[in-house]
Parts: structure tokens; sequence; C-alpha cells
């Protein structure tokens, strides 16, 4: 029995409610909350005859700890589920900590502004000291351990598939399979093709911010950065077949190195097809994927939220997107004195998901990994006061309830490695 609120409701939230209402036995009630209400009324009209989760909806503008500690003293829920933008992050952790409630989201903090000077000079900084440039990074979440640890609750951070069921993945080996890790590699594949010669599958600016960054890994404890999508492999996945990948910044390599520290090297990867990237490069020359204002025939708009506005909607490629992805990590190390390799996958269908949930096989991935994620925390499975991520918790309970909630894995001891 639990009282859960959820901020957002968009495409990954969307998922996330649909799952929890499967499981009214631990989502009792439940509250969708969001910047557009109607949205969040839709959806519930729709679950309401289908579940016996109670559910309500509300207004918020998650930008204002004091609107959302408004709504989190009337509901009282035990958890706060952020499913909104990364964006909103610190505003949700202030009011969950103001308010007395457990916290999680699925991605970590990024500004909004990038031209705010006081966020500039604090990330410039960063940049020198830690040696990668994305626009994320844990720093400004991590600075509430304290604050949690003191008030007796609990902050899950990256509660979705990468980040999040890759750590869990990396905490299944380490616990399982290996005595030591020396490398983990890990591979997000999206073999789904929508149809459109361009769209992505998630919120378009936060992916777009994402994959336009400088790339960076992880290597004998420092960051290596390399020009975007400068380091190409290809890779045969498993229901899938031959893609090509490419390196990428990912905010979990930043933890999991602080976590595993023995670990040598650990890289990310994600496959993308020729027509993304050519499209990605030229939205980017012409100036298309910037935060900054500009002024057009009088207004003021920032290009990457007109580009936002005009590309399909992530929510709305559920129907067209067929084919499936391929997410999970390729470890090496050693197990009892003896060398060893070792992969752990999960491969998912964006049809099977559509008809499941009404949505592609990205927002599954996500959605699914938060809902099982806020069923540990609520089943005190993954309660520890502080600010934590998924691999600081035990992944069984979290693996199993995966396998069950439709994201079963796979496993191979003799995987081909990345080179
Ligand atoms: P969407 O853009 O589809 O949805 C975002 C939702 O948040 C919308 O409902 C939006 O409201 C709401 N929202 C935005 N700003 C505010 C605000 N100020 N106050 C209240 N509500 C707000 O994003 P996705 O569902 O694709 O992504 C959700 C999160 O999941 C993101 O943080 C993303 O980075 C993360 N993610 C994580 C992945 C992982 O594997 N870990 C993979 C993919 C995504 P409105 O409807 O009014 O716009």
């Amino acid at each position: 029995m639990s009282r859960v609120l959820v901020i957002g409701c968009g495409g990954v939230a969307n998922v996330a409610i649909r799952k929890c209402c499967m499981v009214p036995e631990v989502f009792s009630e439940l509250c969708i909350a969001s910047r557009t209400k109607s949205k969040c009324d839709e959806l519930a009209a729709e679950l309401a005859p289908t579940t016996t989760t109670k559910l309500t909806t509300a207004q918020v503008n998650a930008d204002s700890v004091e609107e959302l500690c408004a709504l989190i003293n009337s509901y009282k829920p035990d958890l706060v589920m952020n499913i909104a933008l990364p964006y909103q992050d610190l505003t949700v952790m202030e009011a969950c900590l103001a308010c007395g409630v457990n916290y999680m989201d699925t991605a970590n903090y990024e500004p909004e502004d990038t031209d705010d000077p006081e966020w500039k000079a604090a990330y410039e900084k960063r940049c020198k000291e830690k040696g990668f440039s994305a626009l994320f990074d844990y720093s400004y979440q991590w600075a509430y351990r304290e604050r949690f640890e003191q008030a007796g609750l609990t902050a899950l951070l990256g509660c979705g598939f990468d980040p999040g069921v890759s750590q869990a993945y990396c905490a299944y080996a380490k616990k399982h399979e290996f005595d030591e890790i020396d490398t983990i590699d890990i591979l997000d594949c999206n073999g789904g093709d929508h149809g459109y010669p361009f769209a992505t599958n998630f919120n378009p600016e936060v992916n777009l911010r994402e994959v336009s960054a400088p790339g960076s890994y992880w290597e004998d404890g420092h960051w290596v950065e390399i020009p975007a999508m400068s380091i190409k492999r290809e890779y045969d996945f498993d229901q899938v077949g031959h893609k090509d990948m490419y390196l990428l910044h990912h905010e979990e390599i930043e933890s999991l190195a602080e976590n595993i520290p023995e670990v040598k090297r650990i890289r990310f990867f994600m496959t993308f097809g020729q027509s993304y990237l050519t499209h990605m490069k030229c939205l980017e020359n012409v100036g298309m994927l910037s935060t900054t204002p500009v002024t057009f025939e009088g207004h003021e708009i920032v290009p990457i939220k007109f580009l936002k506005a005009l590309l399909p909607d992530p929510a709305s490629l559920g129907p067209r997107t067929h084919g499936k992805t391929n997410i999970g990590c390729i470890f090496t190390g050693r197990k009892d004195g003896k060398e060893k390799t070792y992969y752990i996958y999960n491969t998912c269908d964006h049809q099977a998901c559509y008809r499941e949930v009404k949505s592609q096989a990205v927002s599954y991935t996500t959605g699914v990994p938060a809902m099982c994620g806020a069923m540990m925390m609520l089943t005190g499975k993954w309660i520890k006061p502080g600010v934590h991520t998924v691999e600081e918790f035990d992944p069984d309970p979290f693996l199993d309830a995966l396998n069950q909630h439709g994201l079963p894995r796979t496993e191979n001891h003799n995987p081909v490695l990345v080179p």
C-alpha cells in the first residue's frame, strides 16, 4: 500500500504510470502531476477503468519549489517519481527535502539555461577539473548527499535503462560473475525504424544536447575526451544485426568509476543511422541545436526549442516504429583467478511495447525500470538514506522485477568484444 506522486506526463512517464497501474498491490494510490494537466487527466481517465490504483491528477510547475511543496504537502506521498526533464531535478529534490519524502528520477541534472553566468563559471571549472565537457554531471545532485542522509531520506538517481539498468547489470556482474572487473562497455542499440528521415526517440532537446556533445570515456583513473562521434565501431547485436555505434559521454560512467573503482576502462556506445547523423550535423551547423535565444521578427526564440516544436512528438512514434532495441553491458575481468568475459543485455520489441502500453521501446525501456525502481523503494528493498545511484543497491530483486514486468535479461559467457 503506497501513495506515489509522479511529476511529468510525457513519453517515459506514460509508460511508468501504465506499468504502476498494473501493480496496484504496490501502487495503491497515484497522483499524476505535470505542467499540462489535460494530459494527466486524459491518461487517468483512460486507465481508471482498468486498474484499482486510485488515480488523481494535478497541475504543477516543477521549476517552482513552492508549488511542488504545496502539492506534496497536500497529497502526502511516500515517494516522488520525477519523470519530468533533467532541468527539474534540483527543484524536486529541494521540495522532497523540505517535505520529508523519498525521491527518484531517470536522468541527472542539467541546467536549462546554459548562458547563466553563475552556472557557466562552475561548469567551466568542472570541465577543467574533471576533463569532460558534457553539460550534465552528478556533482549537482551529489551535493545533496549529506542533507538527504541527515533527513533520513533516500534519493535514487537515474533509474531508467541507461542510466539505470546498465548500472544494475554492473552490480550484478560484480556480485555474481567477477571478483575483479577490468573493463565495461555499455552498448545501447536501437534497431527500430519509425519511417521518418529524422526524429528523436525521447525528448528532442535533451537527446540532441546529449549526442552532439564531445564523447568521453574513463581510462586508468581519468577521463579521455574525444570530438563528438569520432570513435565508431560496428557490432552484431542479437535479434537486431549489424549496426554502427559511436562512443558518447554518458552519465553512469561517472558513478560507475566511483563505485567500482578497480575498473580500468568504461565506455558507452550508442547506435545511429547515417540519416540521423547527417541531419544532426546539418542542424548543428546552421545553429538549430543552440540553446541561446535569438530574436526573430520581434520574438525571442530558443533555436532547439523551436526545432522541438517542428520534430515529431516522440510519443507519436509508437504506432510506426518497427524493430527491436538491444541494450546491455560487456565485461572483462577475473573470477577465481581465471580471465573471463560476460555480456548481459535485454532485447525489446517496439511493436510489442506499443501493443502493451501504446509506446515505442525507448520510452518502454525507461519507464519500466522507473516503475521497478519505485517498487524497490516502496517495498523497502532499496532504502538507504542519502543520494544514490542504481549500482549501490542489491541488483537481484530489481533484475527479477524487470524479468517479470517486461524487460527480461539474456546472458552470454562468450561474447564478441568491442575493439
Ligand atoms: P517528455 O518531453 O516526453 O516529457 C516531459 C514531461 O515533463 C512532459 O509531460 C512535460 O510537460 C513535463 N514537464 C516539463 N517541464 C515541466 C515543468 N517545469 N513542470 C512540470 N512538468 C514539466 O520527456 P520524456 O518522457 O522523453 O523523458 C522524461 C525523462 O526521462 C527525461 O529526464 C529524460 O532525460 C529521461 N530519459 C531517461 C532515459 C534513461 O534510460 N535513463 C532514456 C530516455 C529518457 P508538458 O507536457 O507540458 O510538456
